[in-house]
């Protein structure tokens, strides 16, 4: 729901790859460099959000988080969904996939495009060498289901 004109990723860029590099979950701090919500995508309300970057408490980026699907048993810690949850259950186990900071509404698709085009070859890279490693046996049998 982000506006228009929205954040300039040259502006921001070693910030952003501070954030993208540090092992807890980056979809809060991503939204806050966004631009907030675009007036004619607000709720129906009277009072305006213009702008403003809250979360929405979607779940979008708990859902998205593959070490909740992972564990799930790490769910039952809080029913909310929010960024503040996913930071609560995540932390610095974070893996650094971006997938919650590629699923939130209030992260500016400019934001979202630098992911994709700068640093989604390098989160694959990284999946790809920890094929075999036993703590991820997820990946082993992604690997097995796709060669199958
Ligand atoms: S979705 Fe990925 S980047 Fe976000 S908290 Fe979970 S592991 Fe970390
Ligand atoms: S995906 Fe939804 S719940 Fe997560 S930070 Fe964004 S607005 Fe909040």
């Amino acid at each position: 729901m982000p506006l228009y004109i929205q954040r300039d990723v040259n502006e921001v860029e070693a910030v952003l790859n501070e954030i993208l590099n540090t092992h807890s979950p980056p979809v809060a701090r991503c939204r806050l460099l966004s631009s907030g919500f675009n007036p004619g995508h607000t709720l129906n309300i009277t009072e305006d959000i213009g702008g403003h970057k809250e979360c929405l408490a979607c779940g979008n980026c708990i859902d998205a988080c593959p070490i909740l699907a992972r564990e799930p048993s790490r769910r039952e810690r809080t029913e909310q969904r929010t960024s503040m949850a996913l930071e609560t259950l995540v932390g610095e186990d974070c893996d650094r996939c971006q997938a919650c900071a590629l699923a939130c509404p209030q992260v500016d698709t400019t934001i979202k495009q630098y992911i994709v085009n700068r640093r989604i070859v390098e989160v694959m890279s990284r999946l790809d060498a920890r094929i075999g490693d036993d703590r991820d046996l997820d990946l082993d049998l992604f690997v097995e289901e796709a060669i199958a």
